[in-house]
């Protein structure tokens, strides 16, 4: 994929768990228009999470983003079709140490953390994610860890975040409305990069996906403003090249409230079928006309 130097490369990278709402259109709308006529403007599917994603959701994806009025180059990268790809960036920071081996349930997680004398719901032990790993499995001997793994004992790969950190020193992103930000990748803890289930994460594959479709600006909702903390700490590891950010803030209902992911009441199809045209759904969905209900 060759991109005229400077030229802006920006993405919509949905998961096809549902069918498309009026938060994507705002997010795919925004992608599209920052990469502008001479940019170039992806579509990538991020189907990794195989019990949450249906793959009759993806041509529902094509169908309504083209009824938006959008285009994107063919072929579409669709993750669960490149699994193995990720298998090298994990071989390099497994070759460097910087990932672990984690066994532990959920279960094991919550009840470690009760035992340490913290209630799971206590601040201070919350990332972005939810309850911070306590480590458990950090410093497993390695021989009892490689036993277990022989053993078939489900396992997940950990990054060991302050290793990692101190590997690469200070780190800053750049957000265009937040400006320089410092890297934190250490308020979620030893993230999870490849899954009990499947063999990637959503902070490794995006990541992955983005230097190596030569995104050069990540245009995505703000919910996921703390998630580019772990994206930096990785591109600094794997040497991957830094995108620029632009967090956008997220659609609201008339009422105010914030519209969020799981609200499904808005979804393009129901707004097509009651016979509202693309360029009001557009309007809407850019915040220049109201949606048509309040929240439920
Ligand atoms: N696949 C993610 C989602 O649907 C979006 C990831 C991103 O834009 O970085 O929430």
């Amino acid at each position: 994929m060759t991109t005229l130097p400077g030229s802006v490369v920006t993405r919509f990278a949905p998961s096809p768990t549902g069918l498309l709402h009026i938060g994507h259109a705002r997010a795919a709308l925004i992608a599209a228009q920052a990469a502008g006529p001479n940019g170039k403007f992806l579509l990538r599917i991020e189907d990794i999470d195989q019990g949450r994603c249906r793959p009759e959701f993806t041509p529902a994806i094509f169908e309504d983003l083209a009824w938006l009025g959008l285009s994107w180059p063919e072929p579409v990268r669709r993750q669960a079709a490149h699994f193995a790809d990720y298998e090298g960036p994990l071989q390099t920071l497994r070759a460097r140490k910087l990932i672990y081996p984690c066994f532990c349930t959920r279960g094991d997680i919550r009840r470690e953390i009760e035992s340490a004398g913290h209630a799971p719901h206590r601040l201070q032990n919350q990332g972005p994610d939810g309850p911070i790993y306590p480590g458990t499995c950090r410093n497993l001997d390695p021989m009892e860890a490689a036993g277990r793994m022989k053993g078939c004992t489900p396992f997940a790969w950990r990054l060991d975040v302050a290793r990692a950190r101190s590997t690469v020193g200070e780190l800053t992103w750049h957000d265009e409305r937040a400006g320089t930000v410092n890297a934190t990748p250490e308020i979620f803890g030893d993230v999870v990069l490849a899954r009990k289930d499947t063999p990637t994460s959503y902070h490794l594959a995006c990541t992955w996906d983005d230097a190596l479709q030569g995104v050069t600006l990540v245009t995505r909702g703000e919910e996921l403003f703390a998630a580019t903390h772990v994206h930096r700490l990785l591109q600094a590891l794997l040497g991957l090249p830094t995108p620029q950010y632009a967090h956008h803030g997220l659609i609201s209902w008339p009422d105010g409230k914030k519209f969020s992911k799981s609200d499904r009441a808005i979804t393009l199809r129901s707004l097509r079928e009651a016979g509202h045209s693309a360029d009001t759904v557009r309007r809407m969905a850019l915040g220049e006309l109201a949606l048509p209900m309040a929240s439920a």
